[in-house]
């Protein structure tokens, strides 16, 4: 599973690819982190997340609320707890909900696209709405898309096709390419990404990870280290240190300067100051976690997760001090795609 990249690498990239390969990673994440400042300032772009579902139906191998783990307990959040979460963002100034779930069928598309039309009428269109909801049919993206829907988030995960089928447990590559090209084409602010460390990644992989990111223009790119979970089918699987994260971080900076890039809780679950790493590596944006306190813990897509015992705005709270250290600051604005 170490196939070279297929893509023909334009010699801007290529140039910026042997620069990654000869500098150290200080010098790698000071460089992403001048162009972050450059393009982006120093602000650091909140986004809230609801993780309104945990249901799914699909069995990534990698994911803690796959199909096949019955240790799970499961839940979803009800439209009113949903309403709820975002008028306590909203009121603390967060100005972008991210509704992320598991492929949960008992969700309509309906029912999604009235929760959407209803965050754009309580914040008036001050807000914007993103959805990551994994694979869906264009014409369900579409009616989410006319319900007010923003942005769309849908990692690839990784482009190793073979490892991609693999992984996501006989899901092509094509087919969430397909779907990424779907967001696009229905003017959707589009985000994508994957985990670094994965089992069976090379080197040429993360290479060819954020080639693919470039060639999708995507808006967004969330990167963030695989992190194995004990009741996955990857449990025994090496912990891989966040070292790589972060130079993938930078490379894709890089190559896709103008991009909004998460420091990712996966990051910061790794290793306690990993967020504040991201973002000195070229991160400009984090996730304050809304999702009612009751429900974060049954919501692990891997171990360790952090903040399991905190509401969203003492998250907020707790952010902003992190980031000053990093000599940064939060910015509650919107932040659409450059
Ligand atoms: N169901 C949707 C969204 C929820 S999963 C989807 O799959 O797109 C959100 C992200 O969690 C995935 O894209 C994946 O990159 C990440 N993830 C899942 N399991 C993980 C693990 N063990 N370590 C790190 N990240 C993981
Ligand atoms: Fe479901 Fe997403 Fe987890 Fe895959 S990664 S099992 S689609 S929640």
């Amino acid at each position: 599973m170490t196939s070279r990249p297929t893509v023909a690498i334009e010699s801007e990239a290529q140039q910026i690819i042997d620069r990654y390969h000869e500098m150290s990673d200080l010098d790698l994440a000071a460089e992403a982190g001048k162009v972050c400042r450059q393009v982006h300032g120093e602000g650091v772009l909140l986004r809230g997340l609801i993780e309104f579902s945990n249901r799914c139906t699909r069995n990534c191998l990698y994911c803690g609320i796959r199909r096949g783990n019955h240790h799970v307990q499961r839940y979803s959040l009800s439209e009113a707890e949903i309403r709820e979460s975002v008028r306590v963002g909203f009121q603390r100034g967060l100005r972008t909900f991210v509704l992320q779930g598991g492929e949960d069928p008992l969700w309509s598309t309906t029912d999604i696209a009235r929760v959407v039309e209803w965050i754009k009428d309580y914040t008036c269109g001050e807000a914007a709405v993103t959805l990551s909801l994994g694979i869906k049919s264009r014409r369900c993206y579409a009616l989410l898309r006319r319900a007010g829907a923003d942005r769309y988030l849908l990692r690839f995960e990784t482009s190793n096709p073979e490892l991609h089928s693999y992984l996501r447990d006989g899901i092509s590559l094509a087919r969430r390419i397909e779907a990424l090209k779907d967001l696009k084409d229905l003017e959707y602010e589009t985000g994508t990404g994957y985990m670094v460390g994965l089992p069976g990644e090379s080197e040429w992989t993360r290479v060819r990870n954020a080639l693919l990111a470039r060639e999708l223009k995507a808006d967004m790119v969330g990167i963030g280290p695989f992190l194995p979970h004990p009741q996955t089918p990857l449990a025994g699987s090496p912990q891989q240190p966040l070292s790589l994260t972060l130079r993938a971080v930078s490379l894709v900076r890089l190559l896709l300067p103008r991009c909004h890039m998460p420091a990712t809780t996966a990051a910061g679950s790794l290793d306690p100051a990993g967020r504040e790493k991201a973002l000195s590596a070229g991160a400009n944006v984090l996730m304050p976690n809304l999702t009612p306190t009751i429900y974060k813990a049954d919501y692990q897509l891997y171990p360790g997760k952090i903040c399991l015992d905190e509401s969203g705005v003492k998250c907020i709270g707790c952010l902003s001090l992190r980031v000053k250290t990093v000599g940064r600051r939060l910015d509650f604005s919107i932040g659409a795609a450059l």
